[in-house]
């Protein structure tokens, strides 16, 4: 008779075959009210099902992301379930889940509209609130097929037919609707608190464009109301911060059919783009970095001694040239700083030698994966490698990881999380080296205060690496810079230095990145603040305005005195009034709105007004320069307004 091994190892017998119902019930009451399915042996099944051997048992409730899903999974049922019981005549399909919901799609001989929409979901909430059991049973195929033909559900008896022989065909039940599916489901529909249908778009039968058009009904759902009105809250905040609509509203860049996936800078985008570089540049070389530039078309020879063209070639932009030559557009940096670590000889003493280049990379990415800037096919990487001595790897990793971490604070970025992926199955070096390679990553991450999690078994081949993501505004996860130990590379293309035995030896390989790719950051900025950038990333610090013609000269005056001690300023001498100016440059996200009128005129002064709409009074120009230096140089840290 079952002995049933819980996750903390502790054993319950039964003199019976039992369900996970009721071992959930035998370890209490409140686990078998919160129980929406289990584990059993690694296996997800209902709570219905009847243990009848020894096994190991975890009982999953909504606080588990399988419980999240099964949540959403069942969700989709009962969204199809409450289709069809308002349009009977639909044929319903599939319902996967996905990020944060799930979708189903239905055959119906019109799209959906909003105010079926909302009918559905009232429905929906109607067949929950009536809290159905959810049942399943198991039937042959072709009993299956027929019964879901005789229901005039084709699509269903279609897929069915598609199903592996060797699989067992089960249906579930709640109320007086049967769906085909694998499960596992909650157990009743009362489990089912807090979802909202989001979206409708059409889509093809099993993807294929020369198939009919069915209907898509997007919807998210959570554990309970809180979760659910955070996530539209999120979804709401997401839609206003969106970095294209900001890019576009700021006139900061574009995107155009004949260049998919690569960015045309405007004036101001750039502006921003440069200011990323220049903090970069200065940070790094305070840092130790010395900033390089490799080519961007090397012979592919290179490619294929670096392993690049065989791990990463599917990604790689080749062109052959009149006089026969292959060549790769550089879909990475690293090779070409090992070039120039090895012109030359290299002694041990000069380590740990630390290269940076802002390299602009191309690497193919399915049309239907680029988003914005987010992710594109040409960008620019603060890429940095340091080659050091096994020695040095615990030193160089902590010093990196406290820059890193300094540097995201200046970007008013707190909320840092590390992942520490581990070595993967396939690899190459000795266990021996992984271990010390290991050992520096973690070190890097106690040093930093930090505590890690493990991604196991996820490094690359050629190393351990740790991996820094940033928490948004909004609650949103942004993974930016790595941290890699490379074990592997500098041998593979033969760089070395000489120890102090005169020996020859290969140097361990750091690469790292911060921002990552300069345009994902650029976008997770923009999405972070808003598009209110802080002044010194600011590409219009401040915009100096006239009240009318009278103070045309001296508006002109303050613009290039401001100006020529290096800050961004624009001015406004248009012949309109003050108040839509100011509306207008707030609309811009402009910092500093300054205003002179006659009275500023005459007693040498600006009023001065911030984009939040606080007004700062009047002072003189010296006093604005000054606080404006102070905001830039503490990188927004003493801001005027505070
Ligand atoms: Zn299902
Ligand atoms: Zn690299």
């Amino acid at each position: 008779m079952p002995v049933v091994t819980l996750p903390d190892g502790s054993q319950r017998r039964f003199d019976r075959p039992v369900t996970v119902d009721e071992v959930a019930g035998d370890i209490g009451a409140g686990l078998r009210k919160a129980a929406l399915a289990a584990r059993l042996n690694g296996r997800l099944v209902d709570t219905s099902y009847l243990i009848q051997e020894d096994a190991q048992l975890a009982i999953v409730t909504d606080r588990d992301a399988d419980g999240l899903e099964i949540i959403r999974h069942s969700t989709a049922h009962l969204l199809a379930q409450a289709v069809k019981e308002l349009f009977p005549e639909a044929q319903v399909t599939i319902g996967p889940v996905i990020e944060d919901g799930f979708y189903y799609d239905f055959a119906f001989k019109r799209p959906f509209t909003p105010e079926d929409l909302a009918a559905i979901e009232a429905k929906m909430a109607e067949l929950a609130r009536a809290d159905e059991k959810v049942t399943r049973r198991v039937m042959p195929r072709d009993e299956a097929v027929s019964f879901f033909k005789g229901l005039g559900e084709l699509y269903k008896a279609e897929i069915i037919a598609a199903i592996p022989n060797k699989e067992e065909i089960s249906l579930y039940g709640q109320g007086n609707w049967v769906d085909l599916c694998r499960g596992p489901h909650v157990p009743s529909t009362g489990k089912l608190k807090a979802f909202k249908l989001t979206k409708v778009a059409g889509a093809y039968w099993r993807g294929d464009s020369r198939n009919e058009m069915l209907q898509r009904i997007y919807g998210t759902a959570w554990p309970d109301k809180k979760q659910l009105e955070e996530y539209l809250h999120r979804l709401e905040e997401a839609e206003k911060r969106d970095h294209r609509r900001i890019g576009k509203d700021l006139d900061l860049f574009h995107l155009q059919e004949e260049a998919p996936g690569a960015v045309f800078w405007h004036p101001k985008g750039w502006t921003v783009f440069q200011s990323l570089i220049g903090y970069m540049r200065e940070r790094q070389r305070a840092a130790g970095y010395e900033e390089v530039n490799a080519p961007e078309l090397m012979d592919a020879s290179l490619w294929a001694q670096s392993g690049h063209l065989e791990k990463f070639g599917e990604n790689m932009y080749l062109t052959k040239t009149p006089d026969e030559r292959t060549y790769a557009i550089k879909p990475m940096n690293c090779p070409g700083h090992v070039q120039i670590f090895k012109h030359g000889l290299r002694s041990y003493r000069e380590l740990p030698v630390r290269f940076a280049e802002f390299g602009k990379v191309h690497r193919y990415e399915p049309s239907g994966a680029l988003h914005g800037l987010m992710r594109v096919r040409a960008f620019t990487q603060d890429d940095g490698h340091a080659f050091v001595t096994e020695e040095q790897i615990t030193e160089e990793a902590v010093a990196l990881t406290k820059l890193i971490l300094d540097i995201y604070r200046d970007f008013g970025f707190e909320d840092v999380a590390i992942k520490f992926a581990d070595r993967p199955e396939k690899r190459v070096g000795s266990d021996a080296i992984w271990d010390r390679a290991e050992a520096a990553l973690i070190a890097a991450s106690d040093a930093a205060g930090i505590q890690y999690t493990l991604n196991r078994g996820e490094g690359a081949f050629y190393g351990p690496k740790l991996e820094f993501v940033l928490r948004d505004a909004i609650g949103r996860d942004w993974q930016c810079g790595t941290v890699q130990v490379d074990l592997n590379m500098p041998e593979r293309l033969g760089a070395y230095y000489i120890d102090e035995h005169s020996q020859k030896k290969t140097p361990v390989m750091l690469h790292r990145a911060i921002f990552g790719s300069l345009e994902r950051f650029f976008a997770i900025l923009l999405e972070h603040h808003a598009g209110r950038l802080p002044a010194w990333l600011s590409p219009v610090q401040a915009v100096v305005m006239s009240i009318t013609d009278r103070q045309t000269d001296y508006v002109q005056r303050v613009k290039e005195t401001l100006k020529n001690q290096g800050f961004r300023i624009e001015s406004d001498l248009r012949n309109e009034k003050v108040g839509f100016k100011i509306r207008e440059h707030t609309l811009m996200r402009v910092p500093y709105l300054l205003v002179a009128g006659d009275k500023e005129v005459a007693a040498n002064l600006v009023a001065v007004r911030t984009r939040s709409g606080k007004d700062l009074g009047t002072m003189s120009l010296e006093t604005f320069a000054e606080r404006l230096r102070i905001e830039l140089t503490s990188r927004g840290r003493q801001v005027m307004e505070g």
